[in-house]
């Protein structure tokens, strides 16, 4: 129950509204909660309905998506795209390709995308998109007719400044090239800031590619430092998944120190006591888009297990959520308190789920929330839409420190205003109140659209 009865019957109407999107209404809920601490300093916000606005959608598409597969048969998908808020800027936001894609999983990436985007300090309003396409199992070919068919339809709705998409679950290099390629041929324009995550011969940023994950580190190694005095060095880190996200904040966690001992994908776990070995996961899932479980076939010592969850089990001083939604509840939550971890910061959007974050809040475990922690990959979207307007690209280097700038701030921007606001430390109530403070802002000055 929320404090502030304005604040409840705005949740009392999203979850009138649309009763069949549990997820969405967690985002909402989790935001609500922080926005409850301060909404009585603002009276207007009422007067101007501004949380009903916040809350919908400026628009919500959906099409059909046909293609035929290597057997000339006609499959058809289901396509969308939430554009929810252009308050400081055009719509942005991933594309997820998945067959648990439906409207309540991409309104709540979407809702999140407004105010992580506003964390970033970049102009970029908030979206996201996708489809319940599995590309799992599928050829090249196929991905690609599939892709060709999508943006026939969605280019009709983006723009570098009205919507940029970029990847997400399972749309990486390969699906944005084949995305892009459309989008030009039926635009007759090399209008490349159209989307990011592009290949660097066509407009792309370096470290893009790594941003989610480099960027997580940066944060969480500043979070470690300014909240513990500490550092990933000789900490033992277990992340979930294996795709972008998971990698490159493998890479980046080694790098600073750190020792990662267990990774997962969709079915299941790793355990490599003496350190992955990234190279191996890197050539199973980048290169042949293989099985987590073949890790443990190729290098001795390791371990492999079935079920995702499972991961939770090993111990380790700091965790990284990296793979999908609610992964974390709070039984699992109390299995990480319980094996000693100092640290959880979320890679993947929304991967604990709310009493699991109670529950480290309570047992004093730092928690870095996912608007915060792993708007790395959305800031570096962000400068390679400045380097596409430019003309220019930025060496990996100056890219690089740009990024790691942009999430030193953004930890500071979520400490400093948890401290303003009497919860000192509580970095979801920081980065919730910092990232709406500016939108509001400009949904205020912008009148009743
Ligand atoms: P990828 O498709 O590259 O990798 C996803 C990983 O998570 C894979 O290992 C996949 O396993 C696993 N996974 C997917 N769905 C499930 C599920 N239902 N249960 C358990 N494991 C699952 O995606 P990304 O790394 O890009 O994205 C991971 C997370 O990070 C998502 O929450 C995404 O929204 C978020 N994120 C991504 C950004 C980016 O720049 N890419 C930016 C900000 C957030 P399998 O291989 O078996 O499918």
């Amino acid at each position: 129950m929320l404090k502030s009865s304005y604040l409840q019957r705005i949740y009392d109407q999203t979850l009138a509204r649309d009763p069949d999107q549990p997820e969405f209404h967690q985002a909402v809920m989790e935001f609500l909660e922080s926005i409850d601490l301060v909404i009585d300093q603002h009276p207007q916000y009422e007067q101007c309905g501004l949380l009903e606005r916040f809350v919908e959608p400026e628009r919500v598409i959906s099409f059909r998506v046909p293609w035929v597969d290597d057997q000339g048969k006609v499959q058809v998908n289901r396509g969308y795209r939430v554009q929810f808020n252009s308050a400081i800027g055009p719509y942005k936001g991933g594309l997820r390709f998945h067959p648990t894609v439906n409207l309540s999983i991409l309104k709540f990436l979407g809702f999140e995308q407004i105010l992580k985007n506003s964390l970033t300090g970049l102009p970029m309003g908030g979206a996201k998109g996708g489809s319940d396409f599995d590309p799992k199992g599928k050829s090249d070919a196929e991905v690609m007719r599939f892709c060709q068919s999508f943006m026939t339809e969605l280019s009709r709705h983006i723009g570098q400044f009205v919507d940029v998409p970029a990847g997400d679950i399972n749309v990486g290099a390969r699906e944005i090239g084949y995305l892009y390629g459309q989008y030009r041929r039926m635009r007759n324009s090399v209008d490349a800031g159209v989307l990011t995550g592009k290949g660097l011969s066509f407009g792309g940023s370096l470290v893009r590619t790594e941003a989610t994950g480099y960027g997580l580190c940066y944060l969480t190694q500043e979070m470690l430092k300014c909240m513990k005095g500490d550092s990933f060095e000789g900490k033992t880190v277990a992340i979930s998944g294996s795709g972008n996200v998971a990698i490159f904040a493998c890479q980046k966690a080694m790098e600073l120190g750190g020792k990662v001992v267990a990774m997962s994908d969709s079915t299941g776990y790793i355990h490599d006591p003496d350190g992955i070995k990234l190279d191996v996961v890197k050539s199973i899932k980048l290169e042949r888009r293989g099985r987590i479980q073949e890790y443990a076939d190729q290098v001795p010592g390791s371990s492999y297990t079935k079920g995702f969850q499972g991961i939770w089990t090993i111990p380790c001083d700091i965790a990284l959520p990296c793979a999908t939604q609610n992964e974390i509840d709070g039984k699992i939550a109390r299995i990480i308190i319980a094996n000693g971890t100092i640290a959880v910061a979320e890679g993947a959007n929304m991967p604990c789920r709310p009493e699991a974050i109670e529950a480290f809040i309570q047992a004093g475990v730092l928690f870095a929330p996912a608007k915060a922690a792993n708007a790395g990959g959305v800031a570096t979207s962000g400068l390679e839409m400045c380097q596409n307007s430019a003309r220019y690209s930025w060496s990996f280097e100056e890219v690089d420190q740009k990024l790691k700038d942009i999430m030193i701030n953004i930890f500071h921007n979520a400490y400093d205003t948890s401290v303003r606001y009497g919860v000192p430390g509580n970095l979801l109530v920081g980065a919730n109140l910092a990232a709406f403070d500016k939108v509001a802002d400009a949904m205020m000055a912008q009148g009743i659209i």
